[in-house]
């Protein structure tokens, strides 16, 4: 058993179905992977005892996957990592999971996460912050970095997480991983506590791109229960797992290799360039002019979105409550003092800074000034990639303008942190698919994610681009060391 880390889940589901494997000793396998090494790493907010795999079946019945705990399992704790939610049980099962079940996937527990998935590095998460794989001092980015280093740990072989500016990405870019954001309205947003509902996707954190591809055919399709959710047809994304991109036009945007961007990453992404010239795709640069507005709008609009979203928790319907003192003279005034004291105590800072952001922006007098300029400045980057997807197919960039960053260094400086998600938000705001994938290490032994944005429902071109590379590449081979441990 202990070869499992190192075969896909893809092989994993074909050597149960042959019988070489037995499921339930693959389950037990993790489970105790996940007992053993994440008191160290802390990916998981809870594991499950027992195997919860449903009769569904697929060449991926069987093989474990863990949730982000902001999708909703049905009788399972679901907290969002915050304290407001830390008691909350969900009462349904998402979208997502019931497909996950119907293929017959074994849920293994959920992972850590920011706050409401907010930020990008899990350090805003009440259960404490995710430590990198590769890199015990380092954060595992975020707001998926749970899912992104407990498959990058070889804790469990994919996993879900969701993507609002980059919460697929960046962590997986972080941890060495592959993690895909498919295009909006893709995959279904019910029972994904939403963060900001224009933007929010939920998507595949998985080790290779066969594995992804599997994914998305099990998650993605419409959904009556999502209003958002696209009725356009499904294909089979494994038909796309084809070694060449000849022909294939690939544009670089000048803007995303500015300031800012570290320089192993840059020589990085160069050497994958050279990669996809040397197998007959086009390289072209482009421009994205747009882009340099791309953080200020999302962070005025997702935090808009979020603080509408996040009225609900106020200690009336779901989780954590601030009880009456009604002897206290301090509580004397009831209700109003109970939602404040309750918002007061169960939410953390950052969620803070995004509500009172998200209702500044929103209160009148400044609604024209900031969240209807945004809507419109959201458009002009939107048609910047209208534009140049009459040129080009795909759109490579860089995933994080920087390796995975040390615990502390950014927590107390908010707009530093903001800037890690520069590459990675402008394909939310636009609502097209984008893929980050391992495209090195740095001399430090630090993974550098490299990632392709694509034309809206064109993830088949993404995973063709992204599987061509890794079958001239190993770096998604690569295992950390702590993975290694006590195998
Ligand atoms: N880091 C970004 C933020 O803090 C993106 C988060 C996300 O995609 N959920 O909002």
């Amino acid at each position: 058993m202990d070869n499992l880390i190192s075969l896909t889940g893809i092989e994993i589901g074909e050597g149960i179905k042959k019988g070489e494997l037995n499921e339930k000793e693959v389950y037990f396998f993790f489970k105790q992977r996940i007992e053993r090494i994440d008191p160290f790493l802390n990916s998981f907010v809870e594991s499950y005892p027992g195997h919860l795999r449903c009769e569904g079946n697929s060449s991926l019945s069987g093989v474990p996957i863990a949730i982000k705990d902001n999708i909703c399992i049905n009788g399972k704790k679901i907290s969002c990592a915050s304290k407001i939610l830390s008691s909350h049980i969900a009462v349904y099962d998402a979208t997502v999971v019931r497909r996950l079940r119907m293929a017959g996937l074994a849920i293994i527990g959920t992972t850590n996460m920011d706050e409401f998935a907010f930020g990008s590095s899990t350090e805003n998460s009440y259960y404490g912050v995710t430590r990198n794989p590769w890199n015990a001092e380092r954060v595992s980015g975020g707001s998926s970095g749970g899912s992104a280093a407990a498959v990058a740990a070889r804790l469990v072989p994919f996993a879900l997480g969701s993507d609002t500016g980059g919460s697929i990405r960046q962590p997986s870019s972080f941890c060495g991983v592959i993690g895909f954001k498919p295009t909006y309205g893709r995959v279904s947003r019910y029972g994904l506590i939403a963060f900001a509902s224009s933007l929010d996707q939920i998507g595949p954190i998985a080790t290779n791109f066969i594995d992804c591809a599997s994914l998305l055919n099990v998650i993605c399709g419409a959904d009556s229960k999502d209003a958002t959710s696209a009725s356009q047809e499904v294909p089979d994304f494994t038909k796309s797992l084809i070694d060449d991109v000849r022909g294939i036009k690939i544009g670089v945007p000048k803007e995303y290799f500015g300031q800012g961007l570290d320089q192993q990453t840059k020589k990085a992404i160069e050497e994958a360039l050279e990669i996809f010239k040397q197998k007959g795709a086009h390289i072209c640069k482009i421009s994205l002019p747009h882009t340099e507005y791309a953080v200020a709008v999302y962070y005025i609009i997702s935090s808009c979105e979020a603080s509408s979203n996040l009225q609900r928790f106020d200690g009336i319907k779901y989780g954590y409550r601030k009880r009456f003192r009604i002897q206290n003279s301090e509580f004397k005034n009831s209700l109003s003092e109970m939602y404040k004291e309750t918002r007061g105590e169960g939410f953390g800072e950052e969620t803070k800074r995004r509500i009172f952001l998200g209702t500044y922006s929103l209160s009148s007098g400044y609604y024209e000034a900031y969240y209807l300029r945004a809507l419109k400045v959201r458009r002009l980057i939107k048609n910047d990639f209208d534009k140049v997807y009459r040129e080009v197919d795909v759109i490579f960039t860089p995933t994080s303008p920087t390796p995975a960053f040390k615990i502390a260094e950014k927590i107390t400086d908010p707009l530093s942190m903001y800037l890690s998600d520069v590459y990675t938000i402008s394909a939310n705001l636009a609502g097209l698919p984008a893929v980050s994938f391992p495209a090195g290490f740095t001399k430090e032994g630090l993974p550098i994610g490299a990632q392709f944005i694509g034309r809206e429902f064109d993830e088949a071109t993404l995973i063709r681009a992204g599987f061509s590379y890794q079958c001239s590449t190993d770096y998604h081979k690569k295992i950390p060391k702590i993975a290694h441990e006590g195998t």
